[in-house]
């Protein structure tokens, strides 16, 4: 099957076969809570989450919540093990309201307000980041509590989101900032990184793993408390419009940076997008269509300020297509239902004759989709259906 990508002229490779029970399975709840939806699948969640811990053996992982924090997210990486990425009070909440032990959690915002860092610390939150002097000396009256990882930068111009050009500090930065928590009294625990999100090349986490490794010994040799952790972010990549590596042979070069750590040293990982990024399917319906210069234009209930953001956001080309797509196809504009012209989701995409009601799906909407929608124009965002959720509250059985 051929399917026209959303912005550029890359091929979809990744959209995975259609089958007559999903389609059932779709309009089934179409029928019942309407449209737009986001269709979470838990099982893909935990497939995703047992693959990268499999890839990183000796890995902990902390799942970041930033890209999709949903109750049954936590509660089902709960449930396999995993530990958790806080960065904000909301997102405290959020673990803390699914029972996630605060021994599983670190929190990871380079920069906090005070009342950040009391809040972490009152659910018992201890792992904090920090990447300057300012920073740190925030941590004075909890140096008895807190412990402290000195983030660094490695800039990395191909990622989605170059996060090192907002955060983190050079090794010979972080030193400084090591030897002056030693003189305030407060527990530097190691370092971390984030090479940045959606890195194609693990290059990348092996170039800044090996500064790490000097990094742990130079403290060594300054005579400074020995670092025992080292945090090397997220990033870790999922396949949308161009297929990236599979995470084993992903993982493998970092594996082997991996080894040159003291045997001490504890490692840990921030993964976000690679967690969750295929466990959601959306699916909107169209509203209307008119014809504009030779395309039609459908006009979606779900787009650009919805659950597509982050095609505006984080660079997302998404797999979408029609629910049924038999007979021929013509190019065709995909667009959301604000008043908005920005809101478009495909300039040029190649799609069957549709009719108002008929349903188009998007595949790997997990990860800074829904997380960054607004409801502009008062379009509601769309609604969560969970499927195979391990505590089946609102699960299948009871929406069908
Ligand atoms: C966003 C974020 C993550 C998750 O990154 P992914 O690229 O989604 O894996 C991890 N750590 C921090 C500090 C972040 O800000």
């Amino acid at each position: 099957m051929t399917v026209t990508p959303v912005k550029n002229a890359v091929e979809f490779t990744s959209f995975s076969a259609k089958d007559e029970s999903e389609i059932e399975l779709i309009e089934s709840l179409v029928e019942r809570m309407g449209a737009p939806l986001m269709i979470l699948d838990c099982d893909v969640v935990r497939n995703q989450y047992r693959a990268l811990a499999a890839a990183l053996p000796n890995v902990i992982l902390h799942f970041a919540l930033k890209p999709l924090p949903h109750p049954a997210v936590v509660s089902t990486l709960l449930a396999e093990g995993a530990y958790f990425d806080l960065a904000t009070n909301g997102e405290v909440d959020l673990v803390a309201s699914q029972g996630v032990p605060a021994n599983k959690t670190i929190h990871t915002h380079p920069i906090k307000r005070d009342s950040d860092i009391k809040v972490a610390l009152e659910y018992g939150c201890t792992t904090f980041v920090v990447d300057n002097i300012n920073e740190l000396e925030k941590f004075i009256p909890y140096a008895d509590k807190a412990e402290i990882l000195v983030r660094l930068s490695f800039p990395n111009a191909q990622a989605f989101a170059d996060l090192s050009k907002k955060f983190g500090c050079s090794p010979d930065k972080a030193i400084e900032i090591i030897a002056y928590a030693h003189q305030l009294n407060i527990t530097v625990r190691g370092l971390s990184f984030h090479v940045g999100s959606q890195t194609a090349n693990p290059e990348k986490y092996v170039h800044a793993i090996g500064r790490c490794v000097e990094l742990f010994s130079q403290v060594e040799a300054l005579g400074l408390p020995t670092l025992h952790t080292l945090d090397i972010g997220g990033g870790f990549p999922v396949t949308y419009s161009q297929e990236v590596m599979p995470i084993d042979e992903f993982c493998a070069p970092i594996r082997h940076a991996l080894t040159a750590l003291p045997a001490y040293a504890q490692v840990i990982a921030e993964p976000g997008r690679f967690i969750v990024a295929p466990s959601v399917t959306s699916v909107a319906s169209v509203m209307g269509q008119a014809e504009r210069d030779g395309k039609t234009w459908y006009y979606l209930d779900d787009g650009i300020y919805g659950s597509f953001s982050g095609i505006m956001f984080d660079e997302g080309n998404y797999p979408v297509d029609a629910l049924y797509w038999q007979g021929e196809r013509f190019e065709s504009v995909l667009a959301g239902p604000t008043c908005d012209s920005i809101d478009v989701i495909a300039e040029s995409i190649m799609l069957p004759k549709l009719n108002n009601g008929d349903l188009i799906i998007g595949r790997m909407m997990g990860a800074y989709t829904s997380a960054t929608a607004t409801e502009f124009n008062f379009f509601k965002k769309a609604q969560f259906v969970i499927l195979n959720e391990y505590h089946a509250v609102d699960s299948l059985s009871q929406v069908i």
